[in-house]
């Protein structure tokens, strides 16, 4: 196994002086070193050979027992000096102080093809900012974490990549419901892949502290690295370093409205700087579209997270990374205008996607607004899977005469949880809908065949639905690994029609309804 060893944030920037692996407050670093803990039995559950190759592993190399080694934390890469990132962060809305990485370790850098990657292990044991907690993780989280990053970066959605999942061996104590009910479940590591996993809470925690010299570096460092076409050390770069962020984070957040992503926990230390989902925790898609939804328990009063608020939270995340920035520039209006800009073009950029999700030709204006508005409202009427009415409205003909067809509506009945309720009023609405529908799209000249090709592309038709990735979890949890490789084969064209995957294409079963893991998640992870 070869790898391209080019490690740049642990040569270049301030390290932690202190080489003991105790909690504590550090500062004026931007890392700690912090070695992997060793598991007992280390066993690979999978790895993905597309991330494989982007490292320049081979498929070989994934059968081989050094792979299982550096990526379950037993052996350390010759040459490399592992560490744990210093950062803070506002979570649920609050300045929670120094969180930093508790449970992840950052291996190495590589260099392959021209690009970059660092590898960082999640669940590889404690580091000097776990806190009260465990730096571990376990199998569901870990499952979870693997199958969901390479099925948003499937879907077109900038992501964090996983390479590998391991078991430990050891075993892990949970409280899943932070209900006073303890147990233990099987410990597991996560092998991460991006090009950097700094975070907006990377420069939160040296402008909470006063210092401007450690928040230059870093900044200085994140621009010479990921922002090439931002000039360097200068006030200017680091307004448009702060704009081309805030671009990446709202190409990022249109993305998540596209395919019913809900991130669940998006406090600022969950934010990548490099616009990138990270951090799966407890995530969600939405089956029903319900804009008020989060899967995240911990968030059930506040909903804070909720699907529909996503792009608020990014703005004020965003607010939170200026506040930092701002000690570099000491002017606040060019800030300002840049959030201002993301308030007004997130709309335009919103309903442009929606009109990409019906299969217009181009974003038209007022009525194309209505048409929007209209329908968001009618899918909630009653419980009406997102995923499915997008994905069969492709079958719709615009010849369709709403009045005399009764049957207008069968395109997209599969999409209803409770077909029955789909009369009266519920019905005049939709035949509204429909109609206004049909009008606009006989506006457009592409065919009917021509917009399903393109409402298929950005309508998918497999997502990973809570209660599918909990399926995988059980039967991993008794051993066997094969429905883990089912979804990430059956994620990996979320497009395709693939008919021999069909059973995947339908609503969440009824038991899946109130299950915990499947409608509600904990952080505990
Ligand atoms: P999260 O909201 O899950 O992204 O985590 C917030 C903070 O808690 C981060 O600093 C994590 O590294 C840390 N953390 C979460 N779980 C653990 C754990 N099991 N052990 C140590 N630190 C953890
Ligand atoms: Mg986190």
């Amino acid at each position: 196994m070869k790898l391209n060893i080019k490690d740049k944030f642990n040569q270049e920037l301030p390290a932690d002086p202190n080489k003991e692996n105790s909690r504590r407050q550090v500062f004026e670093s931007c890392f700690s070193n912090a070695t992997p803990r060793v598991p007992s039995s280390p066993s690979l559950v999978h790895a993905s050979t597309e991330v494989a190759e982007l490292l320049g592993l081979t498929a070989e190399d994934l059968k081989s027992e050094a792979f299982l080694n550096i990526f379950s934390g037993k052996k350390v890469l010759d040459g490399t000096t592992p560490y744990a990132m210093c950062y803070g962060g506002h979570q649920f809305g609050n300045w929670a102080g120094q969180l930093g990485d508790g449970r992840a370790i950052n291996l190495t850098e590589v260099e392959h093809n021209g690009k970059s990657w660092t590898l960082q292990l999640k669940g590889a044991g404690e580091t000097p900012y776990s806190r009260t907690a465990d730096g571990l993780a376990v199998l569901r989280s870990s499952i979870r974490e693997h199958l969901c990053s390479e099925a948003m970066f499937h879907l077109g959605v900038p992501t964090t990549r996983s390479l590998s999942l391991s078991l430990s061996g050891d075993e892990v104590l949970r409280d899943v419901m932070y209900n006073g009910n303890p147990a233990y479940e099987k410990g597991a590591i996560v092998c991460r892949v991006a090009p950097s996993f700094i975070r907006f809470g990377n420069f939160q925690i040296f402008m909470s502290r006063g210092d401007v010299k450690t928040l230059k570096q870093l900044t200085d460092f994140t621009i010479k690295h990921y922002f090439p076409n931002v000039e360097q050390g200068t006030k200017k770069g680091y307004i448009e370093f702060f704009q081309q962020v805030a671009d990446r984070s709202m190409e990022m957040v249109v993305h998540w409205q596209r395919v019913g992503f809900v991130h669940g926990v998006m406090n600022t230390d969950n934010m990548s700087i490099l616009g990138l989902t990270i951090d799966y925790g407890p995530y969600g898609w939405l089956e029903g579209y319900e804009p008020d939804w989060t899967p995240n328990t911990t968030d059930a009063q506040m909903k804070r997270y909720r699907f529909a608020h996503q792009p608020q939270v990014v703005l004020w995340n965003l607010l939170q990374l200026a506040n930092a920035l701002y000690q570099l520039v000491e002017d606040a209006k060019p800030f300002e205008k840049v959030l201002e800009s993301f308030q007004k073009n997130y709309h335009l950029e919103y309903l442009k996607m929606m009109s990409q999700k019906l299969g217009l030709e181009k974003f038209n204006g007022s009525t194309d607004i209505a048409l929007v508005n209209d329908l968001e409202k009618i899918l909630q009427l009653t419980e009406t899977d997102m995923t499915i009415f997008f994905r069969n409205l492709a079958n719709f003909s615009k010849a369709t005469n709403i009045e005399s067809d009764k049957d207008f509506l069968k395109v997209i009945e599969d999409a209803f949880y409770q077909p029955e309720e789909v009369k009266d009023d519920i019905f005049e609405n939709w035949k509204k809908w429909f109609s206004d529908y049909a009008f606009r799209l006989n506006k457009d000249s592409t065919s009917d065949k021509d917009r399903k090709t393109k409402m298929n592309l950005v309508n998918p038709k497999y997502v990973l639905r809570n209660y599918m990735a909990q399926v995988a979890i059980d039967a991993s949890d008794q051993g066997d690994h094969s429905i883990v490789n089912e979804l990430f084969e059956l994620l990996k064209k979320p497009y395709a029609e693939q008919p021999e995957h069909k059973k995947w294409f339908t609503k969440r079963p009824e038991w899946a309804r109130h299950k915990v893991g499947c409608s509600m998640l904990s952080c505990s992870s």
